[in-house]
């Protein structure tokens, strides 16, 4: 136990909370940037078991900011969640870790044989963070919801029986209208700020502490560090907290489909928010490249990969196979 010494000796944790978190189960849904910054942290603070989910392979892009990969995996394109895992190996063997490399659907976290204690939030899309929502709603387990873009981040500690993220934006808010790390970049500390409060909550969560109540924001560019107040007791408008109903749920999950004898993947949605090509097209100018939209579809290129995206969301991705990886790109630029 030397090794975790300095952590007992703080107050609030002392050695029933590093049992605590010894015998705990965490799961972190995404190895991007907040994925293996909070990753990298539990695994030092001895959580007793890390399960990583992620679908995606690691880029050059990535190296700026996902503290976790180097140059040698983004040189073999390796997929995040197992360099993740190899990685978090050699910092600490007392941590049981499983590298999950999948989609985040439903039907991976129905399969999970063990549930998790806390869930934490690494992705970098409102869907999979609604489904988080439902699911760990329905099964009573907290989460903490992290986002960052450009200089700014938020994170929120969602217990079962306080706010959660349908109290706050009842639907999820479309990827165009929030930004993304794509169109807007990403500053390092952004990330650094942002999992400082959503690890530090995970560690008290874990030890028996209640969390903040609040919406922690920072802007690291202006200097700005608060926590929001919010109402400690969930909206008397919220479908998820008082009627128990739980949409992402019910939700079919995107089909992609690698088209026989071709570089390609089609990609279908389900239809409920089909997305609006002109407001699309202006969020993306810029960013892309060959960028072109007719009546009736609009096209660009990015990342080697060239996308047709049809009115009623369905898309072509021409230049790869990968059903996962295509997934990945379409929620990253279209979603
Ligand atoms: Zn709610």
């Amino acid at each position: 136990m030397d090794r975790y010494s300095r952590q007992a000796r703080v107050a609030g944790i002392g050695e029933e909370g590093m049992r605590r978190i010894r015998g705990s189960r965490v799961l972190i849904v995404g190895c991007g940037a907040l994925g293996t910054h909070a990753a990298d942290t539990l695994t030092r603070a001895g959580v007793g078991a890390l399960d990583l989910v992620d679908r995606d392979i690691i880029e050059w892009s990535n190296l700026q900011r996902q503290v976790l990969f180097d140059e040698r995996d983004a040189e073999g394109g390796a997929p995040k969640a197992v360099a993740a895992v190899e990685r978090l190996r050699k910092v600490n063997r007392d941590v049981e870790l499983t590298a999950h490399v999948a989609d985040c659907s439903r039907a991976f976290l129905d399969d999970q044989a063990e549930l998790p204690d806390l869930v934490l939030d690494g992705t970098d899309n409102f869907p999979t963070r609604y489904l988080l929502n439902d699911w760990c709603r329905q099964r009573r387990i907290p989460w903490i919801y992290a986002g960052a873009v450009g200089t700014e981040g938020a994170s929120m500690v969602v217990r079962p029986d306080g706010a959660c993220l349908r109290c706050l934006w009842p639907e999820a808010p479309a990827q165009a209208e929030v930004g993304s790390c794509e169109t807007h970049g990403v500053l390092g500390p952004t990330i650094a700020a942002v999992t400082a409060f959503q690890a530090a909550e995970a560690i008290k969560l874990l030890v028996g502490e209640t969390g903040t109540t609040g919406v922690f924001t920072c802007d690291v560019w202006r200097g700005r560090y608060q926590v929001l107040p919010l109402a400690d007791q969930p909206s008397p408008d919220c479908v998820g907290c008082v009627e128990g109903l739980h949409p992402a749920l019910a939700q079919r999950p995107v089909e992609a489909v690698t088209l026989c004898g071709r570089d390609a993947v089609q990609i279908q949605p389900d239809d409920s928010a089909p997305p609006d090509l002109a407001e699309l097209a202006a969020h993306l100018h810029g960013t892309v490249e060959d960028l072109e939209q007719t009546p009736h579809v609009l096209r660009f290129r990015v990342e080697e990969v060239r996308f047709t995206l049809f009115p009623g969301g369905r898309a072509l991705l021409f230049g790869l196979s990968d059903p996962l990886r295509a997934r990945a790109l379409y929620d990253r630029w279209l979603r």
